[in-house]
């Protein structure tokens, strides 16, 4: 008889996307005539830069020829990507890599998602809340995150992140093995200093953690003084993963393409004690269950970092953090109080008097015809908050402040 994992039977459904359509379309059927706006995705709207598309169109040629054919490629990657991503990445903020550390991979979820398998199954771990549910739910899958009692898992240590500490999770009071940080941080669009990094990194190195370090909006970061990378900090090539994603710096949601770095510092003990770099690990897990990222993909990934490529990605960004400011200002106008939106392309807003964020989300649906995420989806911690996202069309983003507006003051 065939056993299945039972780890999968203590999955929360996570029911909010779907919940949120369910809640939409019954709108629609009762207001057929309304014209719904969603700030609620977190899908990118604009096209690929031109850049990349000539690359694409490129590499597809490429594949049409015996002499260019690319059939499997590296499994880490091609060395050409590889490189332009430690020269452009890494080392123009003075961050020395080798290719060798860099793994390309197709998008952010598979290895922010897959990364646990490096370590045991019995190691304890801590997560900001609100969070991005890839975070537990894959160690959930793993058996690490325990069972789950009163809207927590009994393994898992929470790390509120609310308005009291500036959405900075604070430092626990006793160890953990595996620390999730994500900054620019999904959903509340704040980030985090070097100073209030360092803390952490801190406290991996004293405690002998690994950090992973999800970074997959760290383009969106305007502020010089905001770290791009948790390597910006001394001593955290020892401690952490960092995982990069070009879905929301260059549009790559349906291309896929990003990459993870492990550093050859990056060591974890045995049970006898010995100490065992984890880059080799992760190289002989991709190897077996990784057959490389696509080579149409990967040229669409290079072609950002030439110098086309750079200034037309940075341009997309610049219009979606336009689509943040107009946001920002009309809902600071209405008294509303707004968190993110200055380095991250997420609003997290406060709802006003407390009101339960699935209570908000239903009185702007119906006032406003504006989808907004309920902030308690990604957490309990996210209880009384919405985000909204700066991704859409800019006459979406103009209209919806407009209709938000007359709502409010209604
Ligand atoms: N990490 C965070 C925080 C995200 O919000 C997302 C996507 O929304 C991802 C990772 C995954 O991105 P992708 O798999 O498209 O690279």
């Amino acid at each position: 008889m065939a056993l299945v994992n039972e780890h999968f039977l203590k999955l929360q459904k996570n029911y909010l996307f779907a919940d949120i359509a369910k809640k939409v379309n019954a709108f629609k059927a009762t207001h057929p005539e309304a014209n719904v706006i969603s700030l609620g995705i977190g899908d990118v709207t604009q096209p690929l830069a031109p850049a990349v598309i000539q690359a694409m169109h490129k590499a597809v040629d490429d594949m049409a020829t015996k002499e260019h054919f690319h059939g499997y490629g590296p499994e880490q990657g091609y060395l050409w990507l590889r490189e332009a991503i430690v020269k452009n990445d890494y080392l123009a903020r003075g961050i020395h890599l080798a290719p060798s550390e860099v793994f390309v991979n197709d998008g952010a979820k598979s290895d922010t998602g897959n990364i646990g398998e490096l370590v045991r199954w019995d190691n304890s771990m801590a997560v900001s809340d609100p969070i991005y549910p890839v975070y537990i739910d894959s160690n959930v899958m793993n058996g690490r995150a325990g069972v789950f009692e009163n809207g927590k898992w009994s393994n898992v240590t929470y790390l509120p992140c609310n308005e009291s500490n500036q959405f900075i999770p604070q430092i626990p009071d006793h160890r953990v093995d595996m620390i999730y940080l994500c900054y620019p941080n999904n959903p509340t669009g704040t980030v985090i200093s070097k100073d209030e990094l360092r803390k952490w990194v801190n406290y991996a190195i004293k405690n002998d953690s690994i950090i992973f370090y999800d970074a997959a909006y760290e383009a969106y970061i305007r502020d010089s003084e905001i770290p791009h990378s948790i390597y910006e900090i001394r001593g955290a090539k020892k401690v952490a993963i960092e995982f990069h994603s070009f879905s929301k710096t260059a549009g790559f949601t349906g291309v896929r393409c990003g990459y993870t770095v492990i550093p050859k510092e990056l060591t974890a003990a045995t049970m006898d004690g010995k100490r065992v770099e984890l880059a080799p690990f992760w190289d002989r897990r991709q190897c077996t269950k990784f057959n490389g990222t696509s080579y149409i993909s990967q040229r669409a990934a290079e072609a950002i970092y030439t110098p086309e490529g750079k200034e037309q990605i940075k341009q997309t960004i610049a219009y979606y953090m336009e689509n943040a400011r107009i946001m920002r200002e009309g809902l600071t106008e209405l008294r509303l109080t707004v968190y993110g939106g200055e380095n991250a392309p997420y609003l997290w807003v406060k709802t006003p008097e407390n009101t339960p964020s699935w209570k908000f989300f239903e009185q702007m649906l119906y006032g406003a015809q504006v989808v907004c995420t309920p902030g308690v989806g990604f957490g309990l911690a996210g209880e009384g908050f919405i985000r909204l996202t700066s991704f859409g069309d800019r006459n979406d983003c103009i209209e919806a402040m407009r209709r938000i507006k007359e709502w409010l003051k209604a």
